[in-house]
């Protein structure tokens, strides 16, 4: 097993890449930003970087190229995280610098794969680069539901699947997130955190007029929620992201009340969801207490 460095701005995809992380024994250093990041990479020597290429100030391709530069840091294997799919060649040869790339929401098997390979790979420095590893993103997830045994609240959260979406699609976070019940629940306890966070922060910039920055949050809570399978609350994210972009505040505006039914839903369908795994687990489950405004730690 390896220590891993893992650079993102998004508390929510940090600790989740950290969870899957260690559930497979690996050690794991975060950091927030890239200048951080670098400094770690120099002082700890990972075996490997996770980097996230839309960071706040310097970006994650900047990033790598100076850590490719730098003799004490050039073997270090860099797997990108993007956002989306890379679709043109244009894309790839941006990250050309980058040893892999793994498209968010991170799936678990594809993050061990594309880790486990590069590790292996990690041999004598005199070798030929190989080519970049690329792991491709799946089609689409089918609209389909996955039932779980839950209780009523749940049942009724996951019953109110307008246009045939459910809330939460079961089969998106197990193939994403894998079927430990323990990880789910350590996962979903964040998610709804943050979630409750960004979705406040996101509602006030839409009231206060701010459309970019509204852009940005929705970028935000989109990448989570597809993290976790909440499909349909991710499609609301990235309409409120486009709007965003283009400075429509009035289509932000009309956005905000199925924002905030689609996140009580979503919410609504973590607690049957979570009532579901503690039957799995065998122990009762703590509602763990709201965290203070300001986002959890970086921990
Ligand atoms: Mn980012």
């Amino acid at each position: 097993m390896a220590l891993i460095l893992i650079v993102e701005d998004n508390p929510a995809n940090l600790k989740l890449a950290k969870l899957l992380l260690l559930k497979v024994g690996h050690s794991v250093l975060t950091a927030a930003d890239a200048e951080a990041g670098l400094a770690l990479a120099l002082s700890e020597h990972p075996e490997l970087i996770l980097m996230d290429i839309q960071l706040p100030g310097m970006d994650g391709l900047t990033a790598t190229s100076i850590l490719k530069a730098d003799p004490a840091t050039a073997a270090i294997p860099v797997i990108a995280l993007t956002a989306m799919a890379m679709k043109s060649d244009e894309d790839k040869s941006r990250l050309a610098g980058c040893d892999g790339y793994i498209a968010k929401p991170l799936r678990f098997q594809e993050l061990y794969d594309a880790i486990d390979e590069l590790l292996a790979r990690s041999g004598p420095p005199d070798l030929p680069l190989p080519a970049p590893l690329v792991v491709a993103s799946p089609s689409p997830a089918p609209r389909v539901r996955i039932e779980v045994g839950i209780d009523s609240s749940g049942a009724e959260a996951l019953d109110n699947d307008r246009l045939g979406i459910p809330t939460i699609d079961m089969r998106v976070l197990e193939r994403q997130l894998g079927t430990d019940a323990a990880v789910l629940v350590d996962i979903l306890d964040m998610f709804q955190e943050s979630t409750a966070d960004i979705g406040h922060i996101l509602v006030h910039a839409v009231l206060a007029g701010d459309a970019p920055a509204a852009g940005l949050h929705a970028h935000k809570l989109m990448s989570s929620a597809r993290a976790v399978g909440a499909i349909e609350l991710g499609n609301l994210c990235a309409s409120m992201e486009a709007a965003g972009r283009s400075n429509r505040l009035s289509s932000l505006s009309a956005l905000l009340a199925p924002l905030e039914i689609e996140l009580r839903s979503v919410h609504a369908a973590i607690r049957g969801v979570r009532e579901s795994f503690r039957s799995i687990l065998g122990e009762p489950i703590d509602i763990r207490p709201s965290r203070l405004p300001g986002g959890p730690p970086n921990d």
